[in-house]
């Protein structure tokens, strides 16, 4: 609905970009419906369109955090936006986003709360004036929440949309409204309104070329459509939570602590699965780092929830009929997102349960010497020895109240890391001690039978 709405309004609509960003080095991972399309905003690469409009897939490590214990924040998650690069500007984007909401959607005028920049007059009259909403009903809010800018470059303030679920998801606080943590007044659409140059000492100058770039994440209007109590209980993704509590012999909503786990695992194995689909793999660092640490995590959450045995990948089959239709990559690339799942899974069962009750041994010791912090060399050999990532390490320890000692961590490792370049140093190949090599008699001589056995029978 939303891509059409847009298509009526002259976008050219495309499909979501892959998560992984195409010459940019600034970013690890798509987060947004405009990461993608920055070469168009700074006029770098032109648009095949002045106005475009997609359905991105994101990833945002930085909500991690929050994911199972708010109602509205995953680390995947499909951003719908529209775009304009030099086009139309804040009165059609104002006018649109809400004809939108409640026209197409149908949501109640009643409930939904534009906010404003502090400053932006012009934003406020839009809303007052064009749309008709009461002043008091308007928010006027701090540069933290609605000014868009990343160090010197575009930027420019911005005015979200939020609707209010009712007072049985406020936190109950006298000064509860718009703008609070809480998750009454949901933020669903957020409007950016690229009209400034900061040339990073805070100047701002406005620009030849206004854009308007725009963000609603597609699970939150799910939930206000679907009047469900968060974006684990709409439809697509309370299928997968499903599973996760079959597979846990477990009910969803019965303990806190469950739900916020059986939450966690749905998020990740979404997060994992679609990052598999476009090529990113585990490893120790960038966004391989960034897969291993959500698997490990969705692993380590199964294991509370008393799964025995590898699970994600049943769970992610689950997410690839759920979004192939979307998302064709995904069941193109059905067999090897499920081979990679299972290898990784395999690999860290092998040390999971071994390294879970060192930590809690440790957790004893440092009980009883009256410590709070671990090591970093234990830290480091949880790391090294049983595939511990050190945020998982961190995670399960903050949760008892320990903490870890990070600089000891990064010293253990690269102490490692030295051992092994001087390891390296004395050999001449490829890490190879050559010193074997040379120690063998050279009067020996050997013959090849591989054409004729597969497996060596007998000394030459
Ligand atoms: P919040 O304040 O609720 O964390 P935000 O201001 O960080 O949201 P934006 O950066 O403005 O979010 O992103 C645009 C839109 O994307 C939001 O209005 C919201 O609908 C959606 N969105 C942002 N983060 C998430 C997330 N972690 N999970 C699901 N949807 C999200
Ligand atoms: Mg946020
Ligand atoms: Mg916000
Ligand atoms: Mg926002």
């Amino acid at each position: 609905m939303f891509l059409e709405f847009f298509e009526s309004k002259g976008h050219l609509a495309m499909k979501s970009f892959s998560l992984v960003p195409h010459n940019d080095n600034s970013l690890l991972l798509i987060n947004s419906g405009m990461a993608p399309l920055k070469p168009y905003f700074t006029g770098q690469e032109i648009p095949p369109r002045n106005r475009m409009t997609t359905c991105q897939k994101c990833i945002r490590t930085g909500d991690i955090e929050n994911v199972g214990k708010t109602a509205r924040h995953g680390t995947f998650f499909e951003m719908l936006g529209n775009f304009s690069f030099g086009d139309y500007f804040k009165t059609e984007a104002i006018q649109w986003s809400w004809e939108f909401l409640t026209e197409v959607v149908g949501l109640e005028a009643d409930r939904l709360y534009p906010s404003i920049y502090l400053e932006d007059d012009e934003a406020f009259e839009i809303w007052n004036k064009v749309i008709g909403i009461a002043p008091e009903r308007i928010f006027r809010l701090g540069k933290e929440d609605n000014f868009w800018e990343h160090g010197a470059g575009p930027c420019g303030p911005c005015s979200e949309i939020y609707y209010d679920r009712g007072e049985k998801y406020g936190c109950g606080e006298a000064g509860c409204t718009v703008g609070c943590e809480c998750d009454r007044y949901m933020e669903v659409w957020n409007n950016v309104f690229t009209q400034f140059e900061n040339d990073g000492h805070g100047n701002y100058v406005e620009l030849k070329q206004k854009n308007i770039d725009t963000g609603m994440g597609l699970e939150r209007l799910a939930v206000v459509v679907q009047e469900v109590d968060s974006i684990f209980d709409i439809d697509t993704v309370k299928a997968l939570l499903n599973r996760v509590a079959e597979l846990a012999h477990t009910e969803y909503k019965k303990d806190i602590n469950v739900d916020v786990s059986l939450r966690l695992i749905t998020d990740h194995v979404r997060s994992c699965t679609f990052m598999i689909s476009d090529g990113i793999m585990p490893s120790n660092e960038g966004r391989g780092y960034v897969l291993r640490r959500l698997l490990r995590r969705a692993a380590r959450h199964g294991r509370l929830l008393g799964i025995e045995g590898k699970f994600l990948a049943d769970l992610s089959q689950t997410v690839i009929e759920l979004s192939k239709d979307g998302y064709p990559e995904l069941e193109e690339k059905n067999a090897m997102i499920l081979k990679v799942l299972v290898q990784e899974e395999d690999k860290f069962n092998k040390t999971i349960d071994q390294g879970l009750a060192i930590l809690s041994d440790l957790e004893d010791d440092m009980r009883s010497r009256n410590e709070t912090v671990l090591t970093g060399n234990e830290a480091f050999k949880l790391y090294d020895t049983y595939g511990f990532p050190l945020d998982l390490t961190l995670e399960i320890l903050e949760e008892k109240n320990f903490g870890v000692d990070k600089e000891g961590f990064k010293a253990a490792m690269q102490k490692q890391r030295e051992t092994a370049r001087n390891a390296r140093k004395t050999s001449n190949y490829m890490g190879a001690d050559v010193t074997v090599y040379q120690s063998i008699d050279p009067t020996l001589s050997t013959e090849f039978v591989g054409y004729q056995n597969l497996i060596c029978t007998s000394a030459i």
